[in-house]
């Protein structure tokens, strides 16, 4: 046998945290692994800034090409969507027919948006689940102010979490930016958090919760906390009964598993989510990591990450026949950014608020550049990340 044949193929499905970083991770070892990844995007999506894009910032913040991040790194990428899994021939197939044979499979797909199927949202309401979206959503609010000569009667955010948080925290200031960019005459502006849920960040302690409540109505925006959406229309969302005004719904509040997980017929947990063991495996030579994991902290980049580092250490150590790790889920720090120079930050029993927490949230996406990309090039993107949203020429070009 050559070299090359005895090289086990590992076919990593999916090109965000997860996928990236087990890629990453096995082209470090490549005289073991033969390493694929197939992304139906040619671009990494930093998630964590994509409000910044939304309200200010470039795509560049929030962007890195694939071919860029794997320049020299011998991982091949195969541009395409996965459609179809058959396990007996240890095949995958994308949409346009290109099989992809793997001896090992890594899939990390991400989640969707959800509606849970209330009126009006698809076709109404604004997203944040991609650079598509926070741009569209960003000439949004330029066009109507400009058109409109004012602000929208109110700006709606949906959900409760940390998108929706970080969001209603950074668009008071940045609609009053548009305003003067503009020569607008300055007006209030109304932002509204609505939450299903008693409180914010249920997930988070809540003390933690309550600071970040205070700190929002502090900023002005006006919380309905246990309030369900059930429909909108043009001008209007319907919030437990009662309209609000408003042409800027953004939904920040559902999400969904991949559909790739029903539609090949895996098992997945009450929440949908892939079912897997102590090695993140789901069935024999399969594996998932991140936000598609049924795991205690899945939905967190932190977890991807840990995942990605994880899956590759245990296939090392068992190309070279030694024993694997089990899985021990590991808590992530929760930073969470609610407007300008401020976050909440949990780590481990530690609660820290306002400045300090918004400095380790800098710090923290310092930390995410470097796990996928060498320190010069993750200190540029940060750098990226540090510009103020303020810049004359992105409101000049979206305006
Ligand atoms: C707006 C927002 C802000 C966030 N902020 C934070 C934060 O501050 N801190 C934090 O820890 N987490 C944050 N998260 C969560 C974090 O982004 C996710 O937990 C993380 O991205 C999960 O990584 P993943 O690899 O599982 O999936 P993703 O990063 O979503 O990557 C999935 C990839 O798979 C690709 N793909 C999907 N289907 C297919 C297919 N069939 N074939 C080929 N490719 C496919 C997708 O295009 C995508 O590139 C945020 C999420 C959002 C949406």
């Amino acid at each position: 046998m050559t070299e090359k044949q005895q090289k086990q193929r590992i076919v990593v499905v999916g090109g965000g945290f997860g996928g990236v970083k087990t890629a990453l991770e096995l082209a470090k070892h490549h005289e073991l692994f033969e390493v694929t990844l197939v992304s139906d995007r040619p671009d990494f999506w930093y998630f964590p800034t994509l409000y910044h894009t939304a309200t200010g910032g470039t795509r560049a913040q929030s962007s890195i090409a694939l071919k860029y991040l794997f320049k020299n790194t011998g991982v091949r990428i195969v541009a395409g969507k996965a459609v179809k899994l058959d396990r007996e021939t240890k095949v995958v197939t994308l949409a346009d027919k290109t099989p992809v044979p793997y001896d090992k499979l890594v899939l990390a797909l991400g989640v969707v948006t959800n509606y849970f199927g209330i009126p009006g949202l698809p076709e109404y309401s604004f997203g944040i689940k991609s650079i598509g979206e926070a741009e569209e959503l960003k000439r949004h609010l330029h066009k109507q102010i400009l058109d409109e000569g004012k602000p929208d009667l109110n700006y709606v955010v949906v959900g409760g979490g940390p998108t929706g948080i970080e969001l209603s925290g950074a668009l008071g200031e940045y609609l009053h930016f548009i305003m003067k960019q503009h020569h607008i005459k300055d007006r209030p502006v109304h932002i509204d958090l609505v939450e299903n849920s008693p409180r914010l960040m249920p997930r988070m302690p809540k003390p933690v919760g309550k600071a970040i409540e205070r700190h929002l109505r502090h900023l002005g925006v006006k919380l309905y906390l246990g309030k369900a959406v059930q429909g909108e229309t043009a001008d209007e969302l319907t919030v437990s009964g009662k309209p609000i005004r408003s042409h800027t719904v953004i939904w920040t509040a559902g999400q969904a598993n991949n559909s790739f997980f029903s539609d090949n017929m895996f098992a997945l947990s009450p929440r949908k989510k892939v079912v897997v063991d102590e090695f993140l495996r789901t069935e024999k030579d399969i594996f998932v990591v991140g936000d598609n994991a049924e795991t205690m902290y899945s939905g967190m980049a932190q977890t991807a990450v840990y995942d990605a580092e994880f899956i590759a250490h245990n296939f090392v150590k068992e190309a070279e026949n030694e024993p694997k790790l089990a899985y021990r889920p590991k808590k992530p720090v929760y930073v969470m950014p609610a407007g300008p120079r401020w976050a909440a930050v949990e780590w481990g029993k530690t609660h820290m608020y306002g400045k300090l927490g918004w400095f380790l949230r800098e710090a923290g996406d310092f930390v995410a550049f470097t796990d996928i990309e060498p320190l010069p090039q993750a200190a540029l993107q940060w750098a990226h990340t540090l510009q103020d949203q303020h810049l004359c020429s992105v409101c000049g070009a979206v305006a």
